[in-house]
């Protein structure tokens, strides 16, 4: 193992407000092996440029639903670690070993399993039904003793269900995270649940509320240490399904052709306009309620659930940090979201999410200064993934082999199914 040095003219370590110079990442292996001067390179270190671009470490995304055609497009946008949220219990755990195993194939996986839902699964694959406490008791056991990281809950469980899981699921040692149906985020955080995704059950964010009203949700989440994953980015494309700058972003490359195909046939661009225009009105009322949360020291962690209409797999956390800023959120605020503020959500905060002697070796050359212009998140020259060196070019090219074939697995059975429902 012979150790090399990254340099560009900026590096920024996942926790300050910015970047400094004259700074190289020593690598060694699969981690970062020292953080030195320029001036103590050793002598026979490879030494890897990128001139013009700052130095990040490798960017999280905390909601997905993984297919094994997105791997290359995470890792060429700069994101080293997903966590996925609901998929067939079997088939995420084998490919979070082969990720484990093959740094070249995409980003390193953190997985939850099934969705544990209500008396009926709303998704027929990726979901599953639970009639009593006892059965939902059941399938966290289940989860937790094949090894998944995390337990979700979904949209038809009610505040039984979710009691009954979050006891059963703190008795396994798992953190819990739901995306809520009818209930309210203040009640499943006074029943222990551990993070809301999609900003759901939050009614303050829903609506043109007060600052009041804000504080008394926030109040409830900062008391109980619910972590929020917002997920902006899915809401504003949902409501903005049928805007052809969309259809017109020449990132699509990097999207497998029979997801391109379900957006174009999602359900949402035939109904009528009222539920579209109704998130066109929502989302600006979430941004408020992000930044009150931001401001207020809730824990937020950065999520886009790709592969939903126009969530470009990677360059989605993209967009959903251009969200944040254009909610006044700093850069530098937004970026520590992304990379240490979920690491420590997802519980992984002492292996990865800013650079530091010991940590992975994840990292991302972007051009620019992303600290000072979050759109230069956008220029990617390379990204570093457990030491290993990956180019965005090489990476499209072995993501458009695979474009010949429906990849065989959950999220795209889902998702073929809800477009046919019509
Ligand atoms: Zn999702």
């Amino acid at each position: 193992m012979e150790t090399f040095a990254l340099v560009a003219d900026r590096l920024w370590d996942g926790r300050g407000d910015v970047a400094r110079e004259g700074l190289a990442v020593l690598v060694r292996g699969a981690q970062i092996e020292a953080i030195a001067p320029l001036g103590e390179i050793p002598p026979r270190a490879a030494v890897r440029r990128f001139p013009g671009c700052t130095l990040i470490p490798g960017l999280m995304d905390a909601h997905v639903h993984y297919s094994t055609v997105m791997g290359p497009a995470f890792l060429a946008a700069g994101v080293t670690t997903i966590r996925d949220v609901g998929n067939d219990l079997d088939w995420i755990l084998g490919q979070r070993a082969r990720h484990a195993a093959n740094p070249r194939i995409g980003p390193a996986i953190l997985c939850c399993g099934f969705l544990l839902d209500g008396p009926k699964a709303y998704w027929r694959h990726m979901g599953r039904a639970h009639a009593s406490a006892q059965d939902v008791r059941a399938s966290v056991r289940e989860e937790a003793a094949r090894g998944v990281d995390a337990i979700k809950l979904y949209a038809g469980a009610d505040l039984e269900l979710i009691r009954a899981a979050v006891e059963e699921s703190r008795l396994v040692g798992k953190p819990t995270l739901a995306h809520l149906g009818p209930l309210k985020a203040e009640d499943t955080a006074r029943a222990g649940l551990g993070e809301i995704q999609h900003l759901t059950g939050c009614g303050a964010a829903w609506k043109d509320s007060t600052l009041q009203e804000k504080d008394a949700l926030i109040d409830i989440l900062l008391e109980h240490g619910v972590a929020m994953t917002p997920t902006l980015v899915v809401w504003d494309r949902l409501g903005r399904i049928l805007d052809p700058v969309f259809a017109n972003d020449e990132r699509r490359k990097w999207v497998h052709p029979v997801f391109r195909d379900v957006w174009e046939r999602y359900l949402t661009r035939s109904g009528p306009p009222e539920p579209r225009l109704k998130l066109q009105t929502v989302v600006p009322w979430m941004k408020n309620c992000l930044a009150r949360m931001s401001e207020r020291g809730v824990s937020i962690a950065v999520g886009t659930d790709t592969p939903f209409p126009h969530l470009v797999p990677g360059f989605s956390v993209h967009d959903e940090l251009a969200q944040y800023v254009d909610a006044g959120i700093a850069p530098s605020v937004a970026l520590r979201a992304a990379t240490s503020g979920t690491a420590r959500v997802l519980g992984i905060s002492g292996q990865k999410g800013h650079l530091a002697p010991g940590m992975a070796a994840d990292l991302v050359a972007v051009r620019g200064d992303p600290l000072k212009r979050i759109e230069d998140l956008s220029g990617v020259e390379a990204t570093v993934r457990s030491g290993v060196v990956l180019e965005p070019a090489a990476l499209l090219e072995s993501l458009q082999a695979t474009y010949g074939s429906i990849p065989e697995d959950t999220i795209t059975r889902d998702l073929l199914g809800y477009v046919n429902r019509a």
